[in-house]
């Protein structure tokens, strides 16, 4: 036995504890331990029953995450789970907290299952490219049957309780001492002389074997073509429970596991686990003191300004809504009302939710009613003037100490906090739209930025249920800057030669849900219309400046909003190519003696990934990104990058950096500038290193 495994007796019950803080992850020490105290219990003849319980706030919460990617060290889960399910005695799980994956999957090796009334229970290991590798594929669909199994499996969602007792997963809900009423099943067992049950042994799940068959049919359809190959390994080893003996299918789901683990959709999985939880350390941190944040002041309800405030409000504070005018307060607060009546409807919250929501909204047009909040958070137009005024009037009006964030999108967050008295309170908080849902929450820390003001922010974006990057000040900070070259890299084919269709697909090939002139069209055109026109002054007129955007703008043609953009919306048959913005390009292609030519999906999404990366290696080398996963984190939740993809400085490791590298010098003579590789390729390259070495852990 080993210390994180402890092994009691009372009354004829072995009672073993996993004790492995924080949750309980069953590494090699645990595994070990396991197969001792089974060893132990089921040879003990004064053993009657055994109960397997964990110490602290959960069941074992999945594996340890440090072996994932590794060989595992023996004993490996399956050998655990079969040595439990082997036991000649019965044995019983007591399931609390969250009981995910290998934890899940150990106490299906148990021959039943009770758990407390707010426990969940799930398989999510398809978020990382896996698949349950503990047995979890043969024994959930034993019990349940092969839709209900493949619906946990598949979607990676937790269960209720209640749920899981529904569905027969658990015989019983305890509502209060999990380990008496355990400890009370076990005795109770041993009296009725209740037998094993070895989830191999069960049969329920294939009472109606043609269900069976039609079921694993339509979720091998659904899952189809799907980029994360374990999806439909999945499949196949749950069709595998039905046809196989049981110890055949645990070894082709061995064979599955190990096959997605190594495979490159896993291997960017893991890294977009780990480059989360990286990203929220930040040197910052280190001497914060954290500022009181209870009460926050959003100044502008707007499409940001409302979301923001709703993100408040859900995330339980008090919040003070300042509008220009009534009339833009009136708006602003009806359209939180109606996201409120919408959630209500769509039983998101209930009734009483909303109402406390919307009771701790206040709205005004009198900016001197947020003297006492401890936070503001502006969201004006995107004006430099505009902001300046907020800014000066808001120094006037709040509290010592009290924190000015602003939302913009790419204004000099220095030059804004230069103009009033405390440049130290002052951060960037940039908000995605919509601000309610979107994950992202870039924090830019100015030159004068207080410490206690970053550490403050992102313990305020984990409040909000936000995904929280540390950024420096650059035109577009980390996200619109990759965004603005990977635009610029596929307008250079759009005048070359490629249609904005044709990129649209190529890039939904790569995995992302929209192309770059579909997500123009839904964000508005007229917003990067906006950015080239403040940048109009400070251009290079050497650049290479494809005009295309503008010349739509000028038609007033802004994407969904105005009916028009690259496609034409709002005709009911989906988003159809605007032959009017083809002539343009066309025109363009003209005016520049362009003879278009043809590019291939592969060549343009090469393209629009390279100068991504590049772009992320010229952030890395300004300072304005800390590592390379953080510029990931900001593309995987800010824009849609595919997550099994791992981020454009993942996908960059995973080509090559000297394929990435020579690709860019093989465009360079069409924009010397843009597409000079950054110095950070050779570097990195020479030493043989990769992205993934500057993550710096
Ligand atoms: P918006 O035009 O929808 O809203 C701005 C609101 O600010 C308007 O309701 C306006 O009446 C109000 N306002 C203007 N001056 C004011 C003042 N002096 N006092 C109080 N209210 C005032 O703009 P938006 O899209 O919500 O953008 C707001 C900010 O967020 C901008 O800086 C923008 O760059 C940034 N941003 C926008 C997005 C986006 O996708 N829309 C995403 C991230 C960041």
């Amino acid at each position: 036995m080993t210390a994180q495994v402890r092994y009691d007796v009372t009354d004829g019950v072995a009672l073993i504890r996993i004790s492995n803080p924080p949750v309980n992850a069953l590494s090699q020490a645990i595994r070990q331990g396991l197969i001792d105290a089974f060893e132990k219990a089921d040879a003990d003849d004064d053993i009657g029953a055994i109960v397997l319980m964990a110490d602290g706030k959960t069941f074992p919460a999945g594996a340890d995450v440090r072996e994932f990617g590794r060989p595992r060290a023996a004993p490996i889960l399956s050998d655990v789970c079969a040595r439990i399910e082997a036991c000649t005695k019965p044995v019983l799980a007591a399931i609390h907290g969250h009981a995910l994956g290998g934890g899940f999957e150990l106490a299906l090796a148990c021959h039943y299952r009770i758990a407390l009334h707010d426990a969940t229970m799930g398989l999510p290991e398809v978020n990382l490219g896996v698949l349950p590798g503990g047995g979890g594929t043969q024994r959930v669909p034993r019990i349940v049957g092969a839709n209900a199994a493949l619906e946990m499996m598949v979607t990676g969602k937790p269960i209720s309780a209640d749920k899981a007792a529904a569905m027969g997963l658990i015989e019983k809900v305890i509502h209060k001492n999990l380990e008496r009423a355990a400890l009370a099943s076990a005795r109770n067992m041993i009296a009725q002389s209740t037998p094993p049950r070895p989830t191999c042994d069960r049969r329920e799940g294939f009472d109606d074997p043609i269900q069976f068959s039609e079921a694993i049919k339509s979720w091998r359809a659904r899952v189809a073509g799907n980029f994360v190959p374990s999806l439909r390994c999945i499949v196949d080893c749950v069709e595998a429970a039905l046809l196989l003996p049981f110890e055949a299918g645990i070894a082709l789901e061995r064979q599955c596991f190990d096959d997605c683990e190594t495979g490159p959709q896993a291997t960017a999985l893991r890294h977009a686990f780990f480059a989360e939880r990286r990203a929220a350390k930040v040197p910052e941190l280190e001497g914060a003191q954290l500022r009181d944040v209870s009460t926050i002041g959003v100044v502008g309800a707007g499409t940001m300004g409302v979301g923001i405030a709703i993100s408040c409000l859900d995330a339980g504070f008090p919040v003070t809504l300042v509008e220009r005018d009534d009339d833009g307060l009136t708006r602003g607060i009806a359209r939180i009302k109606d996201n409120y009546e919408k959630s209500v409807g769509k039983g998101r919250i209930d009734q009483s939710t909303a109402n406390d929501r919307l009771s701790r909204l206040n709205g005004t047009t009198d900016m001197g009613r947020l003297s006492d909040v401890d936070l503001v958070i502006e969201a004006v137009f995107e004006d430099e003037t505009v902001k300046r005024d907020v800014f000066q009037h808001l120094d006037k009006v709040l509290r010592p100490g009290a924190i000015l964030a602003t939302n913009t999108s790419y204004l000099d967050i220095d030059a804004l906090a230069a103009t009033i008295s405390r440049p130290e309170d002052v951060v960037g908080y940039h908000f995605f739209s919509p601000a309610h849902i979107m994950k992202l929450l870039e924090i830019v820390v100015g030159e004068k930025t207080h410490r206690d003001v970053v550490a403050t922010g992102f313990a305020l974006a984990k409040k909000l249920r936000k995904v929280p990057v540390r950024a420096g000040v650059a035109d577009g900070f980390i996200g619109n800057r990759v965004l603005a070259a990977y635009r610029l890299a596929a307008d250079f084919m759009l005048e070359d030669g490629a249609s904005p269709a044709q990129i649209d697909a190529a890039m939904r090939a790569y995995g992302f849900p929209l192309g770059p002139y579909q997500v123009l069209d839904m964000a508005g055109l007229d917003i990067s219309w906006a950015r080239r026109k403040r940048l109009a002054a400070t251009r290079d007129p050497d650049d290479r400046y494809v005009a295309i955007g503008d010349r739509m703008c000028e038609e007033g043609w802004f994407g969904q909003k105005s009916g028009r953009g690259y496609y034409v919306h709002g005709h009911g048959l989906g988003p159809v190519e605007n032959q009017d913005a083809l002539a343009i390009v066309e025109d363009e292609r003209r005016k520049k003696n362009i003879t278009p030519r043809h590019f291939e999906a592969d060549e343009i999404q090469q393209r629009c990934l390279n100068a991504m990366a590049n772009e992320g290696a010229r952030l890395l080398q300004e300072g304005v990104a800390l590592r390379p996963s953080d510029i990931d984190v900001v593309l995987l939740y800010g824009y849609g990058f595919p997550r099994f993809r791992g981020g454009p400085m993942m996908a960059a490791d995973q080509r090559g950096l000297l394929a990435v590298k020579n690709a860019l010098l093989s465009y360079q003579p069409e924009e010397p500038k843009f597409w000079a590789p950054s110095p950070l390729f050779d570097e990195l390259i020479k030493n043989g290193r990769h992205f993934s070495d500057l993550n710096g852990d």
